[in-house]
């Protein structure tokens, strides 16, 4: 399998954040969701993958060097950034004769399908759109031109719940489309991305701390809850972290099935992406 991201040892310092040594890789036809708390790089992480600010390392996107290529590669990619910006004195109709002199593929046909799709008025100045329809304006803009990837920022923050349903609905139909499509995600509510991304990578304090297949994350890892007395038998290497709570230990491993076998505690609760993400950020090790 092909990759359409690979991100090899990038580093990016800021007086007081760094992006440390970040590895990973989006492969052709999935979806991976970059997660972390507010703060935690993932910004940073996109705008040094799309060569907006400067960085080290090394980054393939669509089998090219971003920064030697940059122009050529921005025209097969379609991307949302979270703060970027459209002129809220275009309207729709306007922005569509803006796109086409931008992008050499670009397809009125379906940008204008979207826009009927998406409920988006034509002729309204955009100043006076919600910040769902803003949203939905620049997902229609991000995927008409038929990229091959699609780098999200963000795309579903300060949305209600319907709309984000509808707006990860597209991403999955996009994939669907064409198994050679790629999706990079990020974003803070993690419910979101559990039920779409094929790969999960966390990270943590300019740090990427966990990159799993969302499956085995859901399937595999479990929360283990137990007395302070079981969990004074479990061995270091048996967990990932645990979290003292009042009556109860919470223990994360990364194989509930091999964890079973070795020991002899029933109560193992499977855990959501969120779980995992705070036992990787917030839980303790021996
Ligand atoms: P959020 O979920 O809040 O968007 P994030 O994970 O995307 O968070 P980043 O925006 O990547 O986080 O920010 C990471 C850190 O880098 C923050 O501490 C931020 O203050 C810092 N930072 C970002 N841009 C700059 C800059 N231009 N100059 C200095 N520091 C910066």
């Amino acid at each position: 399998m092909k990759n359409s991201i690979e991100i090899k040892n990038v580093s990016k310092k800021y007086p007081g954040f760094a992006l440390k040594n970040i590895n990973f890789c989006v492969p052709e036809g999935t979806i991976v969701g970059l997660i972390g708390e507010n703060g935690a790089g993932k910004t940073t992480t996109i705008k040094a993958l799309l060569n907006i600010i400067s960085s080290l390392g090394d980054i393939q996107v669509l089998g090219k060097n971003i920064r030697k290529h940059e122009k050529e590669i921005k025209q097969d990619i379609g991307v949302v950034l979270d703060n970027s910006f459209l002129s809220e004195y275009l309207t729709t109709k306007k922005l569509n004769t803006i796109m086409k002199d931008f992008y050499n593929n670009w397809d009125e046909k379906k940008y204008m399908y979207y826009i009927k799709e998406f409920q988006l008025p034509e002729n309204q100045l955009i100043k006076e759109f919600s910040s769902g329809m803003k949203m939905k304006l620049k997902i229609a803009i991000a995927i008409s031109h038929h990229p091959k990837l699609l780098i999200l920022d963000e795309p579903t923050s300060g949305l209600d719940p319907i709309v984000r349903n509808e707006i990860l609905e597209i991403f999955r139909k996009y994939i669907e489309e064409d198994e050679t499509r790629a999706i990079l995600i990020s974003s803070h509510i993690t419910s979101d991305l559990e039920h779409i991304s094929d790969y999960i990578v966390l990270i943590d304090k300019g740090e990427i701390k966990l990159d799993k297949a969302t499956t085995e994350l859901l399937e595999n890892y479990g929360i283990v809850k137990c007395s302070k007395e079981d969990f004074e038998k479990i061995k270091i290497e048996d967990y990932i972290s645990y979290r003292a709570g009042k009556y109860q230990y919470e223990v994360l491993v990364a194989d509930k099935y091999e964890f079973r076998r070795k020991y002899d505690i029933s109560v193992i609760d499977r855990p959501t992406i969120e779980d995992i993400m705070l036992f990787y950020i917030k839980g303790g090790k021996a």
